[in-house]
């Protein structure tokens, strides 16, 4: 048995494993997986054999024998992106495309975890509130564990290939009148109420999935961590779950630096970015969050004192992007360097952008950016920013007039 505990980060409480908790109960802290690492064998994480998130599984809160619920999820490509580089003015620019996960974004990293953990609990049914990804991911997941699935989404603020998802793969799927921090706290009274297994990001199992982006990064690398890691942050559990995933690397002596954790926020939604700026430890939540990069219209993250820990532990920062910098960037990365992603995602590439104008980040840096979900979750976005095709004649001499050479 991989022997762990389950702490609060802000008072130090402990939770046994059984006990079914998401955050504090003396002080609503969130909570965390601890590990021994002194006897944590480190040989054995840098040779892990196999691929994806079950590769790392000494560093997962499970016993050896547990049967994993996966499907094939983690092991995404890190793309060199040496023209992005240049026209950003950069030497040094990889992205790794978190959507090309098995659902199409980095949601099934702590799906495959946080569901594994659900079926060794025994619980009746699984749930989460979700601007998207997180309820196509669940209801997979779901799907493969045999065990049933409901899902809150904010009305008419789904992204029509999460809600397609959703509904396939046979999730209880509920479009609620109110936007996504009303959805979660719908969902976390139901869950406790009705014995329901909450699968949000404040479930300190999901982050041990995500974690594993570090470890990829770094073992692609050859263990020679980028300075800088920069993502896109909606509730703020994926830069608190990369960030852990390079201390634990640094813990066991693998790696001997920690990249500038750096979060991308929407300028509609940035609660987090608000916060660093100020220097304050908490947040202030938004009210009516708005942006058009679905993924991260969230105005009140629950994982923002982790992140902001990150963060600010790491030397990084925390930027926002406009709506138009976010399609500029997807336009970009679909252009320059074929890899489509929805528009969250893009808001690492914006940030960049923005931030090497700003002479925040150096030419010389080695950079890592994230792109969290794939570009056919948001067609509609699409069909928006793109020309329409020419509707023409069967006739050769017609379509050749209108090529554009
Ligand atoms: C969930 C999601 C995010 C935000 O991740 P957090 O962990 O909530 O900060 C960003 N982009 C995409 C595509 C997502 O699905
Ligand atoms: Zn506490």
């Amino acid at each position: 048995m991989r022997d762990y505990e389950v702490e609060c980060i802000e008072c130090g409480a402990r939770f046994s494993r059984e006990d079914i908790v998401y955050t504090c109960r003396k002080c609503g802290g969130l909570l965390d997986i601890k590990y021994d690492y002194s006897e944590i064998d480190t040989e054995r994480v840098v040779k892990a054999k196999g691929e994806g998130v079950w590769k790392y599984r000494d560093l997962l809160p499970f016993a050896e024998e547990t049967k994993p619920v996966t499907i094939n999820e983690g092991n995404t490509p890190l793309y060199g992106c040496d023209r992005l580089a240049k026209t950003i003015g950069i030497d040094d620019l990889c992205v790794k495309h978190e959507g090309l996960n098995p659902s199409g974004s980095f949601k099934d990293r702590g799906m495959t975890v946080g569901v594994t953990k659900a079926v060794e609990l025994g619980v009746k049914g699984v749930a989460c509130a979700s601007t998207g990804n997180t309820s196509a991911s669940l209801a997979i997941f779901a799907a493969k564990a045999g065990v049933p699935c409901y899902v809150l989404l904010p009305k008419g603020k789904v992204a029509l290939g999460k809600i397609a998802q959703a509904m396939m793969h046979g999730a209880q799927v509920f479009s609620l009148k109110g936007n996504f921090d009303d959805a979660l706290r719908v969902v976390r009274v139901l869950c406790e109420e009705e014995k329901l297994y909450l699968l949000n990001s404040v479930n300190p199992y999901r982050l041990e999935g995500q974690k594993t982006i570090a470890f990829e990064v770094a073992k692609k690398l050859d263990w020679e961590v980028p300075d800088r890691v920069i993502l896109p942050v909606g509730n703020a559990g994926n830069i608190s779950a990369i960030f852990k995933g390079f201390l634990e690397l640094k813990t066991l002596g693998v790696i001997d630096s920690i990249p500038k954790m750096t979060g991308i926020q929407a300028e509609g939604a940035k609660p987090i970015v608000t916060a660093f700026k100020e220097g304050k430890a908490e947040i202030i939540p938004e009210d009516k969050p708005e942006t058009i990069a679905s993924a991260i219209r969230i105005g009140n993250p629950v994982n923002a004192a982790k992140a902001l820990h990150a963060i600010r532990d790491s030397g990084g920062v925390a930027e926002s992007v406009t709506d138009d910098e976010i399609t500029e960037a997807q336009l970009m990365l679909a252009r320059m360097e074929g890899i489509g992603v929805e528009p969250a995602s893009a808001a690492s590439i914006a940030g960049l952008k923005k931030l090497v104008r700003m002479d925040e980040i150096e030419r010389d840096e080695r950079i890592v950016c994230i792109t969290t979900g794939h570009l056919l979750k948001d067609p509609e976005r699409v069909i928006k920013i793109c020309e329409a095709p020419k509707e023409v004649d069967a006739d050769v001499d017609v379509v050749r007039k209108m090529l554009k050479m």
